[in-house]
């Protein structure tokens, strides 16, 4: 299945919840979800009612809907999502806290919780350019997972990079499991992400049940 090449926003819409899909346009007034609820009174956008009557919702329609928020979060396709799947049945955690923690510490995500890219999207392209080390060994696969403890860095040939001068200095949030200097531009991660540390809203179960048939 091939990489979908449509409007980001549009995802956003579909899903009813906002996937974070193009960068700093996301925290801002421009964001069409937030924009288009605030013109409908609402603090989450829902499909107009045309849409709604159309819908009927079964258990299955909700556990792809799940499913499909996930993927598209995350940017990643179908076989490799239930390639997280499968590897987390196989673990002895909580398997759909496994799947989204196998999620958060691909390296392109872990990219951008670290501020280093703007999106999920931007930070997958700064992977596959060849910007990033890890443990100072040069990583170009977005899928990459990090473990708690890794250092990742921008290339020392690579700070130059107007993109990443500009980030020098800059005040970056991350969430509690990375760090990122933004002055020597390394970032650590210092744990796994924890259930409550991963922001989407997503019932991951449903997602389970799905795989499980
Ligand atoms: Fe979604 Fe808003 Fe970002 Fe568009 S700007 S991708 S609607 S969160």
């Amino acid at each position: 299945m091939a990489r979908y090449t449509g409007a980001d926003c549009r995802l956003c819409r579909r899903e009813g919840s906002k996937l974070f899909l193009k960068g700093e346009r996301c925290t801002s007034n421009k964001c069409t979800f937030d924009r288009r609820a605030a013109s409908q009174g609402k603090k989450e956008l829902t499909p107009g009612p045309k849409a709604q009557m159309k819908i009927k919702v079964t258990e299955y329609g909700q556990q792809l809907r799940e499913k499909q928020k996930t993927k598209r979060f995350y940017g990643v396709l179908e076989r490799q999502f239930k390639g997280y799947y499968e590897e987390a049945v196989r673990s002895k955690e909580v398997t759909g806290e496994k799947m989204l923690k196998l999620l958060e510490l691909r390296l392109d995500n872990v990219v951008y919780r670290m501020g280093i890219g703007a999106s999920r999207d931007e930070s997958r392209q700064i992977v596959n350019h060849g910007h990033i080390q890890v443990n100072g060994k040069n990583v170009n696969i977005p899928s990459y997972q990090v473990s708690a403890g890794d250092i990742i860095k921008i290339k020392d040939t690579k700070k130059a990079n107007k993109f990443f001068t500009e980030l020098k200095g800059a005040k970056i949030v991350t969430p509690k499991w990375v760090s990122f200097d933004s002055a020597k531009l390394t970032g650590k991660v210092i744990s796994e992400p924890t259930r409550e540390d991963i922001d989407l809203q997503v019932k991951e179960n449903l997602i389970i049940e799905l795989y499980s048939k």
